[in-house]
């Protein structure tokens, strides 16, 4: 049962989802994709990468304790097309503000402040490929309630075990040894 206070869990597509950048040797066969031979994505046409995406992952995602968000440049077409490949029902989307050039290398994400004003104290988890210490840094000083910034390596996307690492924290507000 999805209450209303549960921790929220801000999902970006690009890397978690959609895995990118492994070299063949790391990848010989390139990337499984999903769907020829049995449905097809709607939005394959357009956006042949959704293809790339497991659905496998929403029951996986829906099965964890949080109320679900997209926190990707995707936006409304996160719901469009993403979410019923997986499964999921329609979700809420953050919006962004017009990129800055405060933005760059070693800085606080673009998406942090935003996601930090988003949640307004409520707990959450934020899972991408792009986070560093700089937004866990940010997060500590800004956010009043707990937060799990869960890295996700993009050559690779969501596995098992960041399922595993999302599920301990959002049920136990604790982290998994080795994750912040
Ligand atoms: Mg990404």
């Amino acid at each position: 049962m999805i209450g209303p206070r549960l921790p929220l869990l801000f999902l970006d597509v690009d890397g978690p989802l959609i895995p990118f950048g492994a070299s063949p040797q790391q990848l010989p066969g390139g990337y499984p994709t999903y769907g020829p031979g049995r449905r097809q994505p709607r939005g394959a046409g357009s956006n042949p990468l959704i293809s790339r995406i497991d659905p496998a992952h929403g029951p996986r995602l829906s099965a964890l304790p949080c109320a679900l968000v997209w926190a990707t440049t995707w936006m409304s077409d996160a719901n469009d097309c993403v979410a019923p490949w997986l499964g999921l029902p329609e979700l809420p989307v953050v919006s962004w503000p017009e990129p800055s050039d405060e933005d760059g290398a070693g800085r606080v994400h673009w998406k942090t402040r935003v996601l930090v004003d988003w949640a307004a104290g409520r707990p959450f988890a934020w899972v991408d490929d792009e986070i560093t210490d700089a937004d866990r840094t940010f997060v500590a000083a800004h956010h009043p309630g707990r937060a799990l910034l869960h890295h996700v390596d993009a050559r690779r996307g969501l596995v098992e075990a960041d399922f595993a690492t999302l599920g301990q924290w959002l049920r136990t507000g604790v982290p998994a040894r080795g994750d912040h």
